[in-house]
């Protein structure tokens, strides 16, 4: 594989189809073919290894693989530390959390003290538990956490929750948060030679591109120039807009912002309240 970079991927899963998505983004043609361990990039020294999500931190520890898409909760569990988190990807957002039965009368970690707590994540809740102070029972299990408490084998259990629907289709609250997850682009330690080091640089500059494109827009409007600090105001996460004069008017001018953040209907009736009109909301498809 000389001088191709390795970037493991999940093969199926939560995770699979944004991996991909993203790699595809920035603008990497993916070859999906008869292999099933690796796809090729066709136009970048660049092959993809479909593995579990679990293996992920492993291989790239190892430098099986130079880079990694893994939700920060299993490089938490099964990292050894040694990998580098490049930066979050924006997808597969989810959060590690403590739930208990309705009935459970919750305040605070103290009241874990001596229960049994089922788990998937058994090293992350060991060291929540550690950092809070509290000695419980941690009960491992592989999967279908959220039935322990129904067959009695735990008190409470810590599980992964996005929606909350299986947590509210077995009559479980969530009480506390171990840890907020996404999707992370990881990469080995150690340095790379300089033809993967290049490669790598493209990578990351690209992904940086692209997840920061997702969910910023571009906002186009006429305003009045009495309210031009006003309306840099009501922008959500952008910058020192750009302001061009309109031909044949003295007091309005032309506003152009990139927005980091989302831009809601309510933005633009604020927007339109300080004066503002002709208001354009456009995505973004690239950035750099
Ligand atoms: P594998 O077969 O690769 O081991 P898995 O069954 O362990 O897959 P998935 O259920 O596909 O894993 O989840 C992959 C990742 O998706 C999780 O580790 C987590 O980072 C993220 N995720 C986002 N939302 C959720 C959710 N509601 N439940 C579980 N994982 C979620
Ligand atoms: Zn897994």
């Amino acid at each position: 594989m000389s001088g191709r970079l390795r970037i493991a991927v999940q093969k199926s899963g939560r995770l699979a189809e944004r991996s991909l998505a993203i790699v595809e983004a920035a603008g990497f043609r993916v070859i999906k073919g008869a292999n099933e361990l690796f796809y090729r990039v066709e136009n970048a020294p660049i092959d993809l290894l479909r593995v579990r999500d679990d293996d992920i931190p492993t291989f790239v520890e190892d430098g099986v693989a130079d880079f990694g898409i893994v939700g920060r909760n299993v490089l938490e569990e099964h990292g050894q530390g040694a990998s580098v988190e490049i930066m979050p990807l924006g997808f597969g957002r989810c959060e590690l959390r403590i739930a208990a039965p309705s009935a459970f009368d919750y305040r605070g970690p103290n009241s874990l003290r001596g229960l049994r707590i089922a788990t998937s994540y058994p090293k992350t809740l060991a060291r929540f538990l550690e950092r809070v102070g509290v000695d419980a029972e941690i009960v491992a299990m592989r999967g279908a956490v959220e039935v322990a408490p129904r067959l009695k084998l735990a008190h409470v259990i810590c599980d992964l929750v996005s929606t909350g629907a299986t947590l509210e289709a077995n009559a479980l609250i969530a009480v506390e948060t171990v840890m907020k997850s996404e999707a992370v682009l990881i990469r080995r330690p150690g340095v790379f030679d300089a033809e993967l080091a290049q490669t790598a640089e493209s990578i990351a500059q690209r992904f940086r591109g692209v997840s920061a494109s997702q969910g910023a827009k571009y906002v186009m409007m006429n305003a009045p120039k009495a309210s031009l600090a006003q309306i840099s105001r009501i922008l959500p996460g952008a910058g020192a807009p750009t302001v061009t004069p309109l031909v044949g008017s003295d007091d309005a001018v032309a506003v152009h912002a990139v927005c980091q953040e989302s831009v809601f209907w309510e933005t633009l009736e604020k927007l339109r309240g300080a004066g503002a009109s002709a208001i354009l909301v456009l995505p973004i498809e690239k950035m750099m």
